[in-house]
């Protein structure tokens, strides 16, 4: 059996820094790829270098298997959506029920991206962080959109491509558990100190949960996510029942 390579999909934020590990725990090879489609800032893809020379540095074991980064430029994407994540304007929901950051198909592009990357790199499975329990209701995040997908990419490039989402069923909080179980509290650190998730690219701003301004839809899922986990793991008591449970 070919041995599994993986391909993540990696944005230097909390998710697709857990996604990261996550694969460099299953898989006896991983890349990572990131795409730069003109952002309002370009913190996060400042923060995906740092975060992958900390896991060099702190976890030999997974830096041993972690191999190249690919940069894809897609600033075509910046050129046709015209939304919050790439243009200077406030946040906010829209008639169709989705944020101002929705950029359509992004999601679909970055995957028909890293399949080109994977094919050529000899690489078979790809992970993305996309979620839909504490999400914003982007269809393209959506487990049914992503299994359609898996199964377009493998015919299109006629050889399996397996399409992996860890998160898609756990909530923030659950994430952070998820990642506190791959890389103990010394990870937990790793993505409060050098991952980012606000959207307006917040980094003075020093939260116990990391950098953001606090007040943005990412920055208030990634703190009642944290703040979530942190108080289930104080109470012992329940720490223990749960155990128990499982
Ligand atoms: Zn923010």
């Amino acid at each position: 059996m070919t041995p599994r390579r993986a391909l993540v999909l990696f944005s230097g934020g909390q998710d697709s820094t857990t996604c990261l590990a996550w694969a460099l725990e299953r898989y006896p090879y991983v890349e990572t790829i990131g795409f730069d489609y003109n952002q309002r800032h370009d913190i996060e893809l400042e923060c995906r270098l740092t975060v992958r020379s900390q896991i060099y540095a702190q976890f030999p074991h997974w830096g041993g298997r972690l191999g190249e980064d690919h940069m894809i430029d897609l600033s075509l994407l910046g050129q046709l959506s015209d939304t919050a994540l790439t243009q200077e304007r406030e946040i906010e929901m829209t008639s169709t029920g989705l944020p101002n950051t929705f950029v359509p198909g992004r999601n679909l592009l970055f995957f028909n991206f890293a399949a080109a990357i994977a094919y050529r790199r000899g690489l078979n499975v790809l992970v993305g962080g996309m979620c839909e329990t504490d999400y914003s209701g982007y269809p393209d995040c959506r487990d049914n959109t992503l299994r359609s997908l898996q199964v377009s990419l493998s015919l299109g490039l006629d050889t399996p491509m397996a399409i992996e989402t860890p998160l898609m069923w756990l909530d923030k909080a659950q994430t952070w558990e998820l990642s506190a179980t791959l890389g103990g509290e010394a990870f937990n650190d790793l993505i409060v100190e050098y991952t980012h998730t606000c959207y307006l690219g917040e980094r003075s701003k020093r939260q116990e949960w990391g950098y953001g301004c606090g007040h943005c839809p990412a920055c208030a899922l990634r703190a009642r996510g944290y703040k979530a986990w942190r108080s289930r793991n104080s109470s012992s008591g329940f720490e223990a029942t749960d155990r128990m449970d499982l």
